[in-house]
C-alpha cells in the first residue's frame, strides 16, 4: 500500500470517508483548530487536505482542494498526489482502523437476519468492533471504487 497518510481537516469529513473507503490512512476530527491540525500533519508526515485558503498557506504540507462535488474531490486529490494503489474496502470508515476478517460463525448474533442468509465474508474493525460486509451500501459504492482503482492502475502502468 503507499505509504502516503492524510488528514482532513473539519469540513471534509466526506472526503475522509471516502479515502478510507478507498484504503488511504485518512485522519478526520469534528473538530480541531489549525495549528493542531499542522502538528499531526508535521509529526506523523501527513498531507492536509482542505478547502481554507489560509490554512493552505501554511505549510507546503497543506493541499487546497478546489472541486466542489465529492467525486471530482477524490479524483482531484488522487491525481494531485499521482497515488498509484488503492486497497479499497480495508479500512473502518469511521475510525480509520485497518479491518480485519471475521468469521461468520463468531459474529452472527450481531448480523440482521437479512445479511445472514446470503453473506458469507466479513471484516471486524479492531477499534469500534463495527462489522462490515459486502452489502447493498458496498454495492453502491462500488461502480465508483472500481472507476478510481481502474485510473490508479492505469496511471501506475504509464508512468512503470
Ligand atoms: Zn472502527
Amino acid at each position: 500500500m503507499d505509504s502516503i497518510r492524510f488528514i482532513a481537516d473539519v469540513h471534509l469529513a466526506k472526503v475522509a470517508k471516502y479515502m478510507r473507503l478507498l484504503g488511504f490512512d485518512t485522519l478526520y476530527f469534528n473538530q480541531i483548530d489549525d495549528s493542531t491540525l499542522l502538528q499531526i500533519a508535521a509529526k506523523e508526515k501527513r498531507y492536509i487536505l482542505t478547502k481554507d485558503r489560509g490554512l493552505a498557506q501554511r505549510s507546503d504540507r497543506v493541499y487546497l482542494v478546489k472541486e466542489k462535488e465529492i467525486k471530482g474531490q477524490i479524483y482531484e486529490i488522487l491525481r494531485h498526489f499521482a497515488v498509484k494503489q488503492c486497497e479499497p474496502f480495508t479500512r473502518c470508515l469511521v475510525d480509520n482502523a485497518l479491518l480485519q476478517p471475521v468469521s461468520k460463525e463468531k459474529i452472527i448474533d450481531r448480523l440482521p437476519q437479512r445479511v445472514i442468509g446470503w453473506c458469507n465474508k466479513f471484516w471486524i474493525c479492531p477499534v469500534c468492533g463495527r462489522i462490515y460486509w459486502h452489502g447493498t451500501h458496498f454495492l453502491r459504492m462500488k461502480k465508483f471504487i472500481d472507476e478510481v482503482c481502474g485510473e490508479i492502475q492505469a496511471r501506475a502502468l504509464v508512468e512503470e
